[in-house]
């Protein structure tokens, strides 16, 4: 059997659409699943759409998400170049070949002459093709003289080389996913592949260079579907269909609603990201947002990418890289667009927050606390005095508070009071709970953590059973008004859990300025 080998294909033309992502992903878990090689080739051909920056973006992003490659324009390979600009002078041969053998024609029609057909098929409300059926009233050399023609090219007239359709043949797509595609040539307009810039247009060096890199499968957006009968007869043409690659053409993702294609638009409209990473647009300064700076993590976007448009076969949704290898199989891909869940996606990055080590948490939280003042340096115990914590600490915090999270962005609002002692109380909340009294219980508490042990079962004994049940107190008003001292609010984790955390000293610290603070309810 041949040797698998695919190929993620983009323009830079800017920032990776995650449309874009998922088919590389798509081509990537088939690569790896059939022990094939992936390959990065940049498809540049359109100059006037260059975007500088692009490429570089397109590598980070994949990078980032951990879709590797074989062979590429950054790593090199057997195939190379992989940049379609630096294979330009390998292109003309092909054209060449095409013209010689009656497969394509010189086209000469001036952009202005090709404006005025449009506007004069427009005015009859009809569309101008450049067909078989209009290909005779052009200039080309269909319709020309010999040697008009040739005279033309002699003086350096500008001209285009364009593929010429057989006149009424049906022509058939085997697609992996939509079965057989067939549409007949009278549809099909004669696409120019060589351009008067010297350049070849994208069908011609999409075809050429699969060709040349022995790329096995093609799996790319269902937008290419409408290119697939001219790739088909290019191969055909070139006496390639022997090794001709399959064809699968993958599902649209649409917009939430589901009504139409997501767009590069949608993202920061709808409240999500539509991009991989923070784009800087060079030319606006415009920046539109990533999912790596809004706080996703690689392998939530991975596992919610591979859902959109494919399942496996049940209802499994947490798989990792290395699962989606194992599952991936293209019959499971669907025919119908996918629509975007922001809930999912942020639900698939919950998830994997859980997942994550208290490390790899902290490491991303660090950030935050130093733009609120924390210091983390290698002490042996905390200062809270001083804002200076040690990394362990950070690490505890996070595992205690991840389950509450759907972004390390949330870390902070969850946490605060783990690094920062309130100064303030939440009114609302002292007055249902601070009753008279209160100073006494809190007094007591300062007590209790004094002279039992510093352990929890300890504490939980002397103050929960012994003097709260024990004396028949208000269990959640004495609880309540601790944590209102501790956090500043009623929210939190384990009462006793978050005393243990912070420790004897901060936690009478805290109990003491609340007393203070707070002091006696008037009856
Ligand atoms: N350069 C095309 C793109 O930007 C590649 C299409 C294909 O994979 O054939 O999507």
């Amino acid at each position: 059997m041949r040797k698998v080998r695919v190929r993620f294909a983009p323009s830079p033309t800017g920032p990776l659409h995650i449309g874009g992502v998922r088919t590389a992903l798509y081509n990537y878990l088939f690569a790896r699943q059939n022990g094939g090689d992936m390959i990065l080739r940049i498809e540049d051909t359109d100059q006037t759409r260059f975007v500088p920056g692009a490429e570089d973006y397109i590598i980070e992003a994949l990078d980032w998400l951990g879709i590797k490659f074989d062979e590429g324009v950054h790593i090199g390979g057997n195939y190379g170049p992989y940049r379609q600009s630096d294979r330009k002078p390998l292109y003309r041969q092909y054209a060449d070949q095409l013209l010689r053998d009656g497969w394509a024609y010189y086209a000469f029609d001036r952009p202005e002459a090709l404006d005025a057909k449009r506007k004069e098929y427009e005015a009859q409300k009809k569309t101008f093709q450049y067909d078989c059926t209009t290909r005779l009233s052009m200039e080309n050399s269909l319709s020309l003289p010999a040697d008009e023609v040739q005279r033309r090219i002699d003086n350096g007239e500008p001209y285009v080389v364009r593929f010429k359709f057989p006149e009424d043949m049906d022509i058939t797509v085997h697609d992996l996913i939509r079965g057989d595609v067939t549409m007949n040539s009278r549809l099909l307009d004669d696409k120019v592949l060589f351009k008067s810039d010297g350049m070849p247009t994208y069908h011609l060096a999409n075809i050429v260079d699969d060709h040349l890199m022995e790329v096995s499968h093609v799996i790319r957006g269902e937008e290419w579907l409408p290119s697939a009968p001219l790739h088909v007869m290019l191969y055909r043409a070139f006496g390639w269909e022997d090794t001709m690659p399959q064809f699968a053409h993958l599902p649209l993702l649409l917009k939430p609603d589901g009504n139409g294609k997501l767009s590069k638009r949608d993202g920061d409209r709808l409240g999500f990201p539509v991009f991989p990473l923070d784009w800087h647009n060079p030319e606006t300064g415009e920046i539109s947002s990533g999912y790596r700076e809004r706080g996703y993590l690689p392998e939530a976007v991975v596992n919610m990418l591979a859902l959109l448009g494919w399942n496996p076969g049940n209802d499994q949704e947490l798989m990792t890289m290395d699962e989606l290898i194992k599952l991936f199989s293209i019959e499971h891909i669907s025919k119908s667009g996918a629509k975007f869940n922001v809930e999912k996606a942020k639900w698939f990055n919950h998830e994997y927050l859980q997942k994550c080590s208290d490390e790899r948490i902290a490491e991303m939280f660090l950030p935050q606390l130093k733009e609120h003042g924390i210091k983390i340096e290698a002490t042996e115990s905390n200062n809270f005095q001083f804002s200076i914590f040690n990394f362990q600490f950070v690490m505890k915090v996070c595992g205690m508070m991840k389950e509450r999270i759907s972004f390390p962005s949330e870390l902070w609002d969850q946490t605060h009071y783990f690094f920062v002692a309130p100064t303030e109380y939440d009114p609302k909340a002292v007055a249902k709970r601070w009753k008279p009294g209160m100073t006494t219980h809190m007094a007591k508490v300062i007590e209790i953590l004094n002279t039992v042990p510093f352990e929890y079962d300890a504490i939980h004994q002397a103050l929960l059973e012994d003097y709260i049940k024990g004396n028949e107190l208000n269990m959640g008003q004495i609880m309540n008004s601790l944590r209102l001292a501790v956090v500043g609010t009623t929210v939190g984790p384990d009462m006793l859990t978050l005393v243990m955390t912070i420790g004897k000293e901060e936690t009478i610290a805290r109990v003491q300025r609340a007393i203070a603070t707070i002091g006696e309810p008037q009856e």
